[in-house]
């Protein structure tokens, strides 16, 4: 079984950025949460079949896969409906995660898992990397990528687990607030750590 290092952080605090360099450096394997959860509701899957049942088949765009936006209102505006959803994916997203991890080749996987502390899935873990940004970094970033407004960026800030509450969990926090370029010295000690982990865990 891999050593997993779960990596999070907020919107915009670079996580993609992050686990791309520990690919391209050093070939580490990275499982990305936000393809799995799509993965799991594509065109043909059991997930999607249950999703069609219960709303009808309205739910579907006339190529056959979720309507995503028409999901999102029936979820928002009722609790029930929610949970049930969640109820239904979370399992399937926790299963296709163990499926790719027995999967990975690499020496340890990256896990990476925006939602990781709301989702609780650090027992998925050895161990939690944090992407750390200043509130006004990422506020920025998350207006000039997402194409938003302030006020909308700090109520997707808001709605996600605090700063202190992701680092309150972090057995490695990598620091984003500055340029690119301090990125890859941070990442190449924390994978020397992580190989020697790796083995470690191998070993016992
Ligand atoms: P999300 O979970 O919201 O998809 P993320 O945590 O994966 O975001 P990235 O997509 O890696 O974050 O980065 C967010 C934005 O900030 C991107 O546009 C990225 O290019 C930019 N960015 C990330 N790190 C830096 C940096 N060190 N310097 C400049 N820009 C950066």
């Amino acid at each position: 079984m891999s050593y997993v290092v779960g990596l999070t952080g907020g919107i915009a605090s670079g996580k993609t950025t992050v686990a791309n360099l520990f690919n391209q450096h050093f070939g580490i394997d990275v499982i990305d949460a936000d393809i799995i959860a799509r993965q799991v509701v594509e065109k043909g899957s059991k997930g999607l079949e249950s999703i069609s049942s219960r709303f009808g088949p309205n739910i579907l765009l006339s190529d056959g896969t979720l309507n995503r936006a028409k999901l999102r209102d029936i979820v928002f505006t009722c609790e029930e409906n929610k949970t049930w959803l969640n109820g239904l994916l979370h399992p399937m997203i926790r299963e296709k995660m163990k499926v790719d991890i027995a999967k990975a080749s690499s020496q340890y996987v990256l896990l990476v898992v925006p939602l990781l502390v709301e989702n609780n899935l650090q027992n998925l873990t050895d161990r939690v990397l944090v992407v750390d940004v200043d509130e006004q970094t990422q506020l920025q970033r998350t207006m000039e990528r997402d194409k938003v407004n302030l006020g909308q960026a700090q109520s997707i800030i808001a709605a996600q687990a605090s700063r202190a509450e992701k680092l309150a969990i972090a057995d490695d926090v990598i620091k984003n607030n500055a340029k690119n370029k301090e990125l890859l010295p941070q990442i190449t000690e924390l994978h020397k750590k992580y190989l020697e982990l790796s083995m470690r865990n191998r070993s016992e």
